[in-house]
């Protein structure tokens, strides 16, 4: 699935859940410098002996902008290609000038298209990003693709490149679903690019599925499921639409062109996921993301595990030891920073996370898991009790089947997935909660 998806996922939820008790701290030396962004997150700063676990690159680049979207994507651009990889280039060389040279153990290239790269500027891309990086603990790197930016001279430099897991925007198998989208694909083009990343070598392959789009029945639904599964992909991200502010597809539904799905049918098609995808082998292991055995995405994981990661690229958003920033979100802007005689990572956000903050957020994140927060770990990480601080919500939530407490974790069961706002929200609430006794210790 889309990184920025999650970033701005987990960014709304927690800007509007987090109770205002919480004071996101900008770092002290965080003033903006003569060029009006601020510097990257002293290392000094960081938790000892803490790993880059993560890399995400965006690329913005796409050839139409689909009707639902809010990533930052740009249509048209293409012939600032060349600018924009010399832009990255320079950011890469700051990243290791600052952080020294990293060694993930995941990769996300996102967007954006970046299939939409002709494949001499996939090869540069590869090249950067393999001159940045050691690949000591590298077992994970994905690239999103369109099904219909994606040819055999892209996979093989990709796979030369050290791509080993390839995510395709499917979103429907319905051409009629498509064109509600505005997607530029068409149904059959998927198992079509499918093929030419297994004959690559590359057989690690997640689809992204859309639920809850305007017209769509349960039958429609699983006619996609069915469809996916049939394609024998290891992973699939199905997500319900949303309704972004500022997309055409917001404005459209405004205008009354459509009705959105009803709650009932997005609940019932939630259910039904679960039911079909188990059927097929497919774990849930996040509240939308299913994979077979073994093939979760690490590196999401490592997102909702709170790890470090760097990004690279416009509007990307790295996060380090509480310290979570993120570049500026124009092509333009991040194309002069980077290029300017004295380049720097044009940074126009950062905030850090202390104390509680920092851990009820880590609480939040590890509560999209199947596996929840486990307490064992959770008390290594953060010298916390999680159960000490959650146990009066833990009680009234179990009561109502909506948590569960087993083999040392607190996870949410599946009526609590339907309503995990409310509850994250309640968690976040009980770290604000516990500070000012904390305080008074
Ligand atoms: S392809 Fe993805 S990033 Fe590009 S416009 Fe469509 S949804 Fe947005």
């Amino acid at each position: 699935m889309h990184h920025d998806k999650i970033i701005a996922e987990l960014a709304s939820k927690n800007d509007s859940q987090r109770p205002k008790i919480f004071e996101l701290a900008l770092p002290q030396a965080a003033q903006r410098d003569q060029s009006g962004f601020f510097p990257l997150p002293a290392t000094a700063e960081f938790d000892v002996n803490s790993h880059i676990d993560a890399l995400y690159v965006h690329i913005p680049f796409c050839t139409s902008k689909c009707h639902y979207c809010d990533f930052f994507s740009l249509a048209g651009h293409l012939d600032q290609a060349d600018a924009f990889l010399d832009a990255m280039g320079k950011e890469f060389e700051l990243h290791v000038a600052h952080f020294g040279q990293a060694s993930p153990e995941t990769i996300f290239i996102g967007g954006g298209t970046p299939t939409l790269l002709s494949p001499d500027a996939l090869a540069r891309l590869m090249g950067q990003i393999n001159k940045a990086i050691k690949t000591d603990r590298l077992t994970e790197f994905t690239i999103e693709a369109n099904p219909n930016t994606f040819d055999i001279e892209r996979a093989k430099v990709l796979r030369d490149g050290g791509v080993n897991r390839i995510s395709f925007g499917a979103q429907s198998f319905s051409t009629a679903e498509l064109a509600v989208l505005q997607r530029d694909h068409n149904p059959e083009s998927v198992p079509i690019a499918m093929d030419i990343a297994r004959s690559a070598g590359i057989d690690n392959i997640n689809l992204d599925l859309i639920f809850g789009i305007p017209g769509q029945t349960l039958a429609s639904w699983d006619h996609n499921l069915v469809r996916a599964i049939e394609l024998n992909s290891t992973h699939l991200s199905c997500y319900g639409l949303m309704y972004e502010p500022n997309t055409l597809m917001t404005a459209r539904m405004k205008r009354g062109e459509f009705a959105p799905a009803a709650d009932e049918l997005e609940l019932a098609m939630l259910a039904h996921t679960r039911a079909r995808l188990a059927e097929a082998g497919f774990i849930r292991y996040e509240i939308s993301n299913y994979a077979l055995a073994g093939k979760a995405c690490r590196h999401n994981v490592h997102y909702w595990q709170a790890r470090n990661h760097l990004a690279v690229g416009p509007s990307a958003a790295g996060y380090h030891s509480g310290f979570r920033w993120k570049n500026v979100q124009s092509l333009t802007r991040y194309i002069d920073a980077l290029n300017a005689a004295t380049p720097v990572v044009p940074v126009t956000e950062i905030e850090h996370l202390t104390g509680l903050s920092r851990w009820g957020e880590m609480a939040i994140l590890q509560l999209r898991l199947n596996e929840g927060i486990v307490l064992n770990d959770f008390q290594q990480r953060t010298g916390m009790d999680a159960m000490a601080i959650l146990h009066k919500l833990v009680q009234r939530y179990s009561a109502m089947g909506l948590l569960a407490v087993r083999d040392g974790a607190i996870s949410l069961s599946e009526a609590g997935v339907a309503v995990s706002d409310t509850i994250f929200a309640d968690v976040l609430e009980a770290f604000a909660q516990f500070a000012p006794r904390q305080r008074g210790n």
